[in-house]
């Protein structure tokens, strides 16, 4: 047992049954159901992201993601559409009755994101940034929290506290691998912080396979190692042509594979008593 399983944090699960169950006009996360969010990585045209949705959505996924400001490595690579983004992935979440999550890079942006944006996501890369933190713990927006690939759970848990402590209890978290000396994979997804976070917080706890795995035919045995290990919901990235994505291609889904996805996490979902 570590100390801060101990302390009275806000995100502390008091008991048993002690569980934030997020609504997102209407879609629950953290409830009985696995939520599946799917969508590309990036949004680049108005018409890829609007046959994703439509695709996705006939297949079970109830949240739209999609990528508008882009942590790109290199700063040659496509950054992203912006709010221009933001406005095709809302109007699309429209169109097709589906909440929409993008992530957000700099506070500068958060009255667009709150106007536009059902779930507001934190990359990896920006887990600590604590100025961004408190600003989005000051509206009452739900905010899907990524884990840092250098950080543990209890950094993790005290980034979720930041956000808490300004008052926005509408707390995601999100494992999306750590990086380890193992280089085959893009990141080490760390099954054990599912558990490890559904005992020490009542929060959400989310998994993308996408990012931990890096391959597109990993995508699926972690996605099922997660659901059966207790995650509230799974993100994953999927286009209807992964080799036109401008953003992390290898490690997308077409829709084929994202349809063989759902078919195999069924029988999981069942088994240890949930649904999609
Ligand atoms: C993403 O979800 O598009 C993303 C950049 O993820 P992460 O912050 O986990 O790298
Ligand atoms: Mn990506």
């Amino acid at each position: 047992m570590k100390d801060f399983e101990y302390q009275n944090y806000i995100y502390s699960r008091k008991n048993e049954d002690d569980r934030t169950i997020i609504n997102v006009k209407g879609v629950e996360i953290g409830g009985d159901k696995l939520t599946i969010m799917a969508g590309p990585c990036v949004i680049d045209s108005f018409e890829a992201t609007d046959k994703i949705a439509d695709k996705v959505k006939n297949l079970g996924a109830s949240v739209l993601r999609g990528g508008a400001f882009k942590p790109r490595t290199s700063p040659y690579s496509f950054q992203g559409m912006g709010t221009m983004g933001l406005d095709i992935l809302s109007d699309i979440g429209s169109k097709h009755n589906m909440p929409v999550i993008s992530e957000i890079m700099s506070a500068d942006e958060l009255d667009y994101f709150v106007e536009k944006i059902d779930i507001i996501q934190v990359g990896a890369r920006n887990m600590q940034n604590f100025d961004l933190l408190k600003k989005l713990g000051k509206t009452d927006k739900p905010v899907l929290l990524k884990r840092g690939f250098a950080n543990t759970i209890e950094e993790f848990l005290l980034s979720a506290e930041y956000i808490m402590k300004e008052g926005n209890k509408n707390v995601i978290l999100c494992e999306r691998g750590i990086r380890t000396y193992e280089t085959f994979t893009r990141n080490t997804l760390d099954i054990s912080a599912v558990p490890v976070l559904k005992r020490l917080t009542h929060l959400p706890v989310v998994v993308d396979p996408s990012h931990a795995a890096g391959i597109h035919w990993l995508v699926k045995p972690l996605s099922l190692a997660a659901a059966a290990a207790g995650a509230d919901g799974l993100i994953i990235e999927t286009h209807i042509n992964p080799r036109e994505s401008s953003c992390d291609p290898e490690q997308t889904l077409t829709i084929e594979s994202f349809t063989s996805l759902m078919n195999e996490l069924n029988p999981v979902v069942k088994a240890i008593g949930r649904s999609i």
